[in-house]
């Protein structure tokens, strides 16, 4: 640990996010650029670290906390707690990469009885020193001790503010006046006594204390535990603490509270929005106490501050080189501004505002291509409602509201965040609806296809959080009605239940009744021409994972160069199930060579259609690979089939079928196929069938050669673990291909290679790369086998390895580096000592995650595969692992 563990403001800048966090870092640089900033200080990530491993502060942080608040007094000409002119601090959590609303915020902090007199003698204002006072006592209670006292939860303190409201006729909180808050306060502290049993504390300094550990320890609470699970974010970074001179929006209706983005967050649009609101303090405007007005208002409340504010945003914005999300106070016609950062943004604008910002000559395309995260190009082609549908069939429209978060989404209304979990669980699609979301409401909204909610603006923390998943969402639908007691929705006297379908609109706001059709959108545009980019500084290949020819069109139109794996066994199911039982039931050669050469002419067409759609790109194609039982009704089924046959007395021809059939199936039994008789094994107990797709390989890619296409089939042979396994098979099959070159009376290009999925593969790489021409990392069955576990088990204990810390990320989703990694390293060094030439490529699913798309291009591969929808972040994942060699993201999260 370092030795300075405090530092001021001007002390800071904005490459200091590890220690200050993001938004102590950016205060600091702020405060350097000349911006109004009220000063404080910032104590660092390390000294939270500390406090989460040893339970208690580092050794003399309070003088040096005291140090730094004497600097900011002198500078205020004020000081903490005292009698005739008083500091007020705000309290705020601040991690390296903001998690909004995540952490705990205590504001007004150092009012006590005498604090508040003084400040209703300096300010002649004795209703904001009572607003101020009762925000604190709330916020004081609910953040620093209802851990260990649930009463002082924040609701309770709302209840009782609820029903003063009700006694006095108040409408919202403004109604309320001096006399009824300072009520309040009293009532506030009683009830605080009640359920301590002690008074609220009174001395600033032990206010001051308590609430930094407070947000210490709000690093580990379970949202924001959740959010960084979610986020891929290190649990090891600690939370800064900012505490900050206090300046207030609730001074009057010369004062107000907002937060802007310098460009529209939903669309990218260039043009400030922003929400805010008058007479009001801290997380007003979000919490949708109020309906809060846009900023284009402001211009008319208070044309010069509007006018500083847009120029103070367009400053920021050229500053950072980004899109910011500004959070600002007017106290009394003055205006500050009290946190910056990268704004979270929807794909859309994500796309929008790279592409925007390359063009005004503010960021260069490198950057505009690391900028993006990878996930982008992904969430981009989820499905819009279908706009044809709509045009056609003018489906009711419900409701109107905002067009939080782009996309269509269609499931069953769920109110509320346990409804939505619960209908999710049970496997439908839903729509979370609500009056508005919070940040607990993020389990739900994850589980749902979509977020309606009837108050809340876009810039409400949970909306954010939604549109950085890609979830469509529309706010703010004031028509709505929603009943949690007779589980209803209803808007203009249209009642819907709980259960029922709607479909929203989340890029123009509307909320329609019933299921309307979703359609897939196109790569056009700006997305377009962003992907070019990326494209232009890819090294590394990108191929489908594709198994017919419709799934290789879309391929292709996404951008695939390839097929990486092209799986042959779906050719073996549907109406040619009986043909395939035939040839696993044949008694002898003769009826076995006769059911696959009813196979071949069908296979031959599917790889006919196959190689077209790929235009001459590489297709490889891999041999048969499960084992055989696959292919037969399952050994349960046929029991209970041929005993009720039995009991029936059905005992001719067709029972007598079924028991062979059982006999086989008992015959092919294994204790653990995943490991059994499959893969080249197979191949080798029945050379058959990989001879009879060889010849269908081969014979299609002759036919598509002689109508003129360009094709080059990659022949590879599944599980080889010892290289006399590949060499025995491919013996046979090159025989097959030639004999059906010749046959053909033509030439094609072709190879064979292996998929390494073994971890004996991949240590002897030396001698099976000198018998293939290509290889490609099985990343599924190598991470079993490295593992030794089994995929469709591991649901049962991988949740609870992440949740106990023991590994940090699911390594069937995301290429386990250290062991899995160290097996490719190997292997790709001994295969190219012997065979330079080799191609080298990856078909597991971690070839569409970007983490391991990226360390893919460390280890050199030729390319990644992965599925089709994938294949636009696989592009963006490679372009960023080339431009990052020399550089790094600097890229929040
Ligand atoms: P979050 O991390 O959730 O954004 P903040 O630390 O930004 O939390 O605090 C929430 C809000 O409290 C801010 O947006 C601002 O409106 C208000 N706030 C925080 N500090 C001050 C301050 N020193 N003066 C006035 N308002 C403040
Ligand atoms: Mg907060
Ligand atoms: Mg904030």
């Amino acid at each position: 640990m370092s030795n300075k563990r405090v530092y001021l403001f001007h002390e800071g800048n904005a490459k200091m996010r590890d220690l200050l966090g993001g938004k102590g870092a950016n205060l600091a640089e702020m405060t350097n650029i000349g911006l109004p900033v009220p000063p404080g200080f910032t104590i660092t990530t390390e000294c939270c670290n500390y406090y989460s491993k040893h339970g208690k502060f580092p050794d003399g942080l309070m003088d040096d906390v005291k140090a730094a608040l004497a600097a900011v007094e002198k500078d205020m000409g004020k000081r903490l707690g005292d009698p005739e002119n008083p500091l007020l601090v705000s309290v705020r959590s601040g991690a390296k990469f903001s998690m909004p609303g995540m952490m705990d915020t205590v504001l007004n902090l150092g009012l006590n009885d005498q604090t508040a007199e003084a400040l209703i003698r300096l300010t002649g204002n004795e209703r904001f020193v009572w607003d101020a006072y009762r925000r604190f006592v709330m916020m004081f209670s609910d953040i620093v001790l209802s851990g260990q006292y649930p009463d002082l939860k924040k609701e309770k303190f709302e209840h009782i503010f609820d029903a003063l409201k009700e006694k006095v006729g108040a409408k919202q909180d403004t109604d309320v006046d001096a006399a009824g808050l300072k009520d309040l306060v009293g009532q506030f502290k009683e009830y605080f006594k009640k359920v301590t049993g002690q008074d609220f504390p009174s001395d600033p300094m032990k206010q001051l204390e308590l609430a930094i550990e407070a947000v210490f320890k709000s690093w580990n609470n379970e949202r924001a535990v959740i959010y960084r699970n979610r986020e891929k974010i290190s649990h090891d970074l600690g939370t800064a603490v900012n505490v900050q001179t206090m300046v207030f929006g609730n001074m009057g209706d010369d004062s107000g509270t907002g937060v802007a983005f310098t460009r529209d967050p939903a669309t990218g649009e260039n043009k400030i929005y922003g929400e805010f609101l008058m007479n009001a303090q801290g997380e007003d405007v979000v919490a949708g106490v109020r309906t809060p007005e846009t900023i284009d208002q402001l211009a008319e409340h208070n044309p010069e501050i509007y006018q500083q504010f847009v120029e103070i945003a367009k400053k920021l914005e050229q500053h950072y080189r980004d899109m910011q999300d500004i959070e600002f106070t007017i106290e009394k016609g003055r205006l500050f501004i009290l946190q910056c950062r990268a704004g979270k943004r929807t794909p859309q604008a994500h796309i929008e505002i790279a592409v925007d910002h390359v063009n005004e000559g503010l960021i260069t395309k490198e950057e505009a291509v690391l900028r993006v995260p990878p996930e982008v190009p992904g969430l981009m082609l989820l499905p819009a409602l279908d706009p044809d549908f709509v045009k056609k069939n003018k489906p009711t429209v419900l409701a109107k509201g905002l067009n939080a978060g782009p996309g269509g989404a269609v499931g069953k209304v769920a109110i509320g965040s346990a409804a939505a979990l619960r209908m999710a669980e049970a496997g439908d699609d839903v729509i979370l609806v609500g009056r508005e979301t919070t940040p607990d409401d993020l389990g739900g909204m994850l589980a749902s296809r979509g977020v309606l909610t009837a108050t809340g603006g876009k810039t409400s923390h949970a909306a954010l959080v939604a549109r950085q998943y890609g979830i469509p969402t529309v706010c703010g639908c004031s028509a709505l009605r929603i009943d949690e007691n007779s589980r209803t929705i209803s808007a203009d006297g249209v009642v819907l239940k709980e259960g029922d379908y709607i479909s929203i609109d989340g890029t123009n706001g509307l909320v329609y009744i019933g299921q309307i059709p979703t359609k897939m959108p196109e790569v056009s545009g700006k997305f377009a021409t962003f992907m070019e980019w990326a494209d232009s500084f890819r090294t590394m290949g990108v191929r489908a994972n594709a198994d017919t020819p419709e799934h290789a069109a879309e391929a292709v139109e996404l951008g695939a160069t390839g097929i990486g794996l092209c799986r042959t066994e779906h050719m073996f199911m549907g109406d040619r199930v009986p043909m395939v039982q035939a040839m696993i039931l044949a008694e002898d050669e003769a009826a076995r060579e006769e059911a696959l050469a009813k196979l071949l002419p069908l296979q031959r067409e599917d790889f006919v259609g196959i190689f077209k759609a790929m235009k001459g790109y590489p297709v490889t194609v891999r041999l048969i690979d499960p084992p055989l039982h696959e292919f037969l009704p399952s050994l349960e089924e046929l029991l209970v089939e041929t005993t009720e046959m039995r009991v029936k007395g059905e005992t001719g021809p067709a029972y007598e079928e079924k028991m062979k059939l059982l006999n086989k199936v008992k015959e092919l039994h294994e204790f653990n196929p995943m490991l059994g008789l499959r893969g080249c094994r197979l191949s080798i107990y029945f050379p058959g069938i990989v001879r009879m797709q060889v010849a269908a390989i081969i014979g299609a890619a002759c036919e598509v050669k002689k109508a003129g296409l360009d094709v080059h089939p990659e022949i590879m042979i599944p599980l080889v673990g010892i290289v006399t396994e590949l060499t025995h098979i491919k013996e046979q099959l090159e025989q097959v291909a030639q004999e059906t070159m010749k046959a053909e009376g033509i030439e094609v290009d072709y190879k064979f290679g292996t998929m390494i999925e073994i971890p004996r593969a991949a240590l002897t790489a030396d001698e099976i790369a000198q018998e293939a021409a290509f290889f490609s990392f099985g990343t599924n069955d190598l991470t079993q086998m490295a593992y030794g576990l089994s995929r469709d088990d591991a649901g049962k204990f991988l949740p609870l390895y992440i949740e106990k810390r023991i590994i940090p990320v699911d390594p069937t989703e995301s290429l386990d580096v250290k062991g899995v990694g160290r097996l490719m390293q190997i292997c790709v060094e001994d295969a190219r000592k012997v065979n330079p030439g080799i191609k080298l490529g990856i078909c597991g699913e971690h070839g569409g995650d970007p983490d391991s798309v990226k360390f893919c291009y460390k280890l050199g591969l030729d390319y990644v595969s992965c599925s089709p929808k994938r294949i636009p972040v696989a592009r963006l994942a490679a372009a960023q692992a080339a431009l990052e060699k020399d550089g790094g993201s600097t890229r929040d999260k």
